[in-house]
């Protein structure tokens, strides 16, 4: 009796997995486990995954209900992705119904078949093989099609059409059994042979081969490295070799980059050395293209993906080895529903594989040098730039009691100006878009504060509006000040479109390039921008974080960055980490060919210990220090950390939650002390998108405890009797305070 019931997950926020029945016909042949099956489900179906198949809890049969349909006869989802799912869910504190849907691209969601696009095929019959074509003599343009069915035995729709032959007559040659009809799957990959892939690599210096022998020694085991490369070390060349030997021994490799801006960039570079054996994958992509990639990849039609988070679900048939570029950079976590971090669970899918995975970055984040100080990663160092070039020098400037142009220092505006002159590029540095961060009125000090957040809205010009960046809201520039009716306002503070305006004035004679994500929503807009950096003709590049991302600009000899400042005094103790990483990831987009480049820190105070740091030091010696700090607060990656959050129209409802939640925990079980729990407090922004946050930061030197807590308070959480007027979130290893 027990043998016909099966546990299936169902895409609901509940952390239950359902019993359904098995339908007689089915008990020889039952679906396996990463089959998908479709269920009912209160009044609704379904589609669910398989995930036991010998659920032994049989109690009162009558409460169960059948399947009604299996949808894979052999099961889309391999063991290790199955186990991938049920660690990420027990780790993020997630439902492993809602997890296991992330595996699946959009079409096989909604129930979809798992094939590639399907073609019509006509295929010449043995009777067509020896019909007489004279008695086709009075039909001329089927005895012609004949002929060509003779030669080329099958034609696809498509083709058949290319080849002239009409509707009508395969119609005709079908009636006379001529040729046959039918339906094939028609895959966009071929599998390729080895010899597709590039022999003009580039010749490596010596710390590139010792970490390519050291990565082609480790195919078999499961070896973390760490790849740590200072900008335009070479780190790409040596993950690219390392792929290469990885395919020449038939398997795949995954690439997980940080930006999807990044991507075609990335693509093209790969595809350049390994021709069509690479495919990206992102959500830019159409419902087609992503399962033709799910496809291609589980089939193992397709040797390398490179895509952004979301890829580290995909399955591979013959996963060999896993990179992740530019692994310190905070895109690689999810920031909202499944809070996971592509990056971690790229190391637990290479464990449970037994593959190497390599972390690159040059400012790696400081999780991973810990664990390659501690010795549990293996580090692969490169300290010098591969083309010769020298890293760039430092020049702070301090603006105190400094007249700006529009946030521009003299002496940064003269260096612009001698380096356009000599024919070179300038890269400007801010990481604000819009125009100003804020408008006020001079008459009564009226802001523009956003109703819905606890921030000020940016104010943006073509047309002039006020816009939040937190909640998206956006209305018109108000005509008069709503406190004082005064119509005397003022811009306040500047953003990147408000010093292209000035740099266009200053610097006419040359193209001023913005690149923010107001000037690149539009498909491919980076793409054209990048391709036109690329011509290498002297003009200004202008442009936030997107511009700090793992880009190569050859012509580049002057970095300035704006505002030095203001992740320093950030409430957040990560902020420093941050800056420092993104302080010198833009910087190390200056000089990095053959002209030498120079790098100007505006800040309103140069002296500060960690600016002089980074201008003496080394994101090394920077990051060592801040390690330290870390280790006396005990706090990441010295301990484990976990936040839950509330959000309610009302502040006091939400905050209340928080506090009946630590309660009603701490009547099941005592905290265990070695748990330190911060708050409740409401969040540093309290209200967003008209929504009050409260929280609780919990943090342990024991990552069992800490999850043996989550799981305490996840069974509240998700127990009927707890508030439904509350949304909630867990976020295991959240990457930001704010
Ligand atoms: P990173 O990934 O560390 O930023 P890249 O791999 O993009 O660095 O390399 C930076 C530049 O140096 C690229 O133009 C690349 O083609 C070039 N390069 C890399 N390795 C070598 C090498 N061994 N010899 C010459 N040029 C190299
Ligand atoms: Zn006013
Ligand atoms: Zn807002």
């Amino acid at each position: 009796m027990t043998d016909n019931l099966i546990e299936v997950l169902v895409p609901i926020p509940l952390l239950e997995k359902f019993s359904y029945l098995l339908p007689k016909k089915l008990y020889s042949n039952p679906p396996k486990p990463g089959s998908r099956v479709i269920v009912p489900f209160g009044n609704r179906t379904l589609v669910g995954v398989v995930w036991n198949t010998d659920a032994k809890q049989l109690k009162k049969p009558k409460k169960y209900k059948y399947i009604k349909e299996v949808l894979d006869v052999e099961p889309l989802l391999d063991k290790e992705s199955l186990e991938l799912a049920d660690w990420a869910s027990r780790y993020y504190h997630y439902p492993l119904g809602e997890v296991i849907s992330y595996f699946f691209p959009p079409s096989l969601r909604k129930g979809k078949e798992a094939k590639f696009l399907e073609t019509k095929f006509f295929e010449l019959t043995s009777k067509g093989e020896f019909f007489d074509r004279a008695e086709l003599s009075r039909a001329p343009s089927q005895s012609k099609a004949l002929e060509l069915f003779r030669t080329e035995k099958e034609f696809s729709q498509m083709t058949a059409k290319a080849y002239g032959i009409s509707t009508a007559t395969l119609n005709d040659l079908l009636s006379k059994g001529l040729i046959t009809k039918y339906v094939r799957e028609l895959s966009p990959y071929k599998k390729q042979d080895n010899s597709s892939v590039d022999s003009k690599k580039k010749k490596l210096n010596e710390e590139q081969q010792h970490a390519v022998n050291s990565l082609n020694k480790a195919t078999d085991s499961n070896t973390v490295f760490l790849l740590n490369g200072i900008t335009g070390s070479g780190k790409t060349e040596v993950y690219l070799q390392a792929i290469k030997n990885i395919i020449s021994q038939g398997k795949q490799a995954l690439i997980l980059i940080p930006e999807i801006g990044l991507a075609p960039q990335a693509e093209e570079r790969f595809k350049r050395y390994f021709g069509e054996r690479v495919l990206s994958f992102h959500s830019a992509k159409n419902e087609r293209e992503k399962l033709d990639a799910w496809l291609g990849a589980s089939k193992g039609l397709v040797d390398i993906i490179i895509g952004t988070r979301s890829s580290i679900f995909m399955p591979m048939k013959n996963l060999g080895l896993i990179v992740v570029d530019e692994e310190h950079d905070l895109s690689f976590k999810q920031a909202e529903r499944f809070r996971y971090s592509a990056r971690d669970m790229a190391l637990y899918r290479a464990k449970i594989k037994k593959i190497p995975i390599v972390l690159a970055s040059a400012t790696p984040s400081l999780e991973t040098l810990n664990n390659s100080l501690v010795n549990k990663y293996k580090v692969l160092n490169l300290t010098k730039r591969a083309t010769g070039a020298q890293l760039p020098k430092y020049t702070p400037i301090g603006l105190r009691g400094k007249e700006l142009h529009e946030g521009l220092s003299g002496e940064l505006v003269d260096l612009t100006e001698e380096e356009l002159t000599k024919g070179n590029q300038v890269l400007i540095f801010l990481n604000r878009r819009g125009y100003a961060p804020s408008l006020i009125c001079r008459s009564c000090g009226w802001v523009s504060n956003c109703e819905r957040c606890d921030a000020h809205m940016t104010v943006h010009t073509g047309p002039l509006r006020l816009h939040c960046h937190h909640c998206e809201a956006q209305k018109e520039k108000p005509k008069s000040c709503p406190s004082c009716s005064s119509n005397d306002f003022q811009s306040y503070g500047y953003g990147t479109a408000r010093v292209e305006e000035f740099l266009k004035k200053r610097f006419s004679k040359f193209p001023v390039l913005r690149i923010d994500s107001d000037t690149t929503k539009k498909k491919d807009s980076l793409n054209v921008y990048l391709d036109s950096i690329k011509e290498g003709k002297p003009m200004i590049l202008l442009g936030t974080q997107l511009l700090a991302k793992g880009h190569h600009f050859p012509d580049v000899t002057l970095v300035g960055i704006l505002d030095a400042d203001s992740g320093l005094f950030s409430a957040d103790f990560r902020g420093s980490e941050r800056v420092a990483q993104l302080m010198t990831q833009v910087a190390g987009r200056a000089g990095r060919d053959k002209k030498p480049g120079k790098v100007i820190l505006q800040s309103y105070c140069p002296e500060h210990p960690q600016i002089e740091e980074l201008i003496t030091g080394s994101y090394q010696s920077f990051a060592l220090n801040l390690l330290e700090e870390r280790k006396s607060a005990k706090t990441p990656p010295f301990s484990f950390q976990a936040k839950i959050q509330s959000e309610s129209p009302n502040s006091y409802v939400s905050r209340d939650f928080i506090i009946n939640l630590l309660e009603a925990a701490s009547k099941v079980k005592k905290l265990p002390k070695d748990l330190r729990v911060v708050g409740p407090l409401p969040a540093v922004m309290e209200k967003k998108s008209g929504v009050f946050r409260w929280e609780i930061n919990i943090f342990s030197g024991s990552r069992k405890s800490l999850h043996e807590f989550l799981d305490l308070t996840q069974t509240i959480l998700y127990m009927p009797s707890t508030s439904k007027k509350v949304r909630w979130s867990v976020d295991v290893d959240p990457i930001s305070l704010i």
